[in-house]
């Protein structure tokens, strides 16, 4: 089976000659749950705009599903749904409008966009918000607004960047839940974080980026596995 996304020697200079991602590469497979870990800085949100196309990239390739992005952009796009980092959309516009919009950006008939609207609003908690203007919302729920938006074209891939930083722990819970039910349904996630516990809650395999380099890649119980081994060791040592 093709991995939902392919990354082979990534690297990004910007423009003021700072190299943020210095050649990394990583597999996602079709269904899996993924965690790009790292502190902040490291090129997470740099990595994810490249997959995106709202970044550029210096050089590398990235495939998503059979799409490689520079050569079928439109396909790559369609299989892709993206909760970025900051909310960018319309303050003055309504929860409801900026959901059935974005169908419009897919180029889907806008009775589909609406019902999809209508289903992810509802799911997410946000119906009773429709005719609200995003602007009122917490910003717990402009997250949740932001995904029900990302899930409208009902992507293969949902790529979600620090999703639940400064989310409150029970709306956390409500997004962790929310998450495994649409993955355990099909989609594939990715999801960065700067959370261990949080990738640990969720995700089967892990990318753990600093400075521009994975240096590490595998999966969860494994990591877990390992630190636990290297906790033993230290308080063995501690002990003699
Ligand atoms: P993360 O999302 O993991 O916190 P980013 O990908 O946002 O990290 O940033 C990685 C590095 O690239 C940081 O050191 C950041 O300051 C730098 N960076 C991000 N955007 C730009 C830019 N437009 N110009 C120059 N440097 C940038
Ligand atoms: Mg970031």
């Amino acid at each position: 089976m093709i991995p939902a996304l392919t990354i082979e020697n990534l690297s990004k200079v910007y423009g003021n000659g700072f190299e943020a991602l210095k050649g990394i590469s990583m597999t996602v497979q079709q269904g899996d749950f993924y965690a790009l870990l790292g502190p902040n800085g490291a090129g997470k949100s740099t990595t994810i705009g490249i997959i995106c196309s709202l970044v550029s990239k210096t050089a590398g390739r990235v495939q998503v599903f059979d799409a490689d992005i520079d050569e079928d952009f439109p396909a790559a796009k369609k299989y892709i749904g993206i909760v970025p980092q900051e909310f960018n959309f319309n303050m003055f516009e309504k929860v409801f409008d900026i959901v059935v919009n974005q169908g419009g950006y897919y180029g889907m008939p806008v009775e589909l966009a609406r019902e999809r609207a209508e289903k992810y609003l509802r799911e997410l908690g946000l119906w009773d918000k429709r005719d609200e203007a995003s602007r009122n919302l917490s910003g717990g729920m402009k997250r949740r607004l932001m995904i029900a938006r990302a899930l409208v074209h009902e992507p293969r891939l949902l790529i979600l960047d620090e999703p639940t930083a400064g989310v409150d722990i029970e709306m956390r819970r409500a997004m962790w839940d929310f998450l495994q039910k649409i993955n355990a349904e099909g989609t594939t996630i990715i999801l960065t974080t700067h959370y261990l516990e949080e990738a640990e809650a969720l995700c089967r395999h892990i990318g753990i980026i600093n400075q521009g380099e994975i240096v590490e890649d595998t999966s969860i119980r494994e990591l877990l596995r390992r630190l636990h081994r290297e906790v033993f060791i230290l308080d063995s040592v501690e002990e003699v």
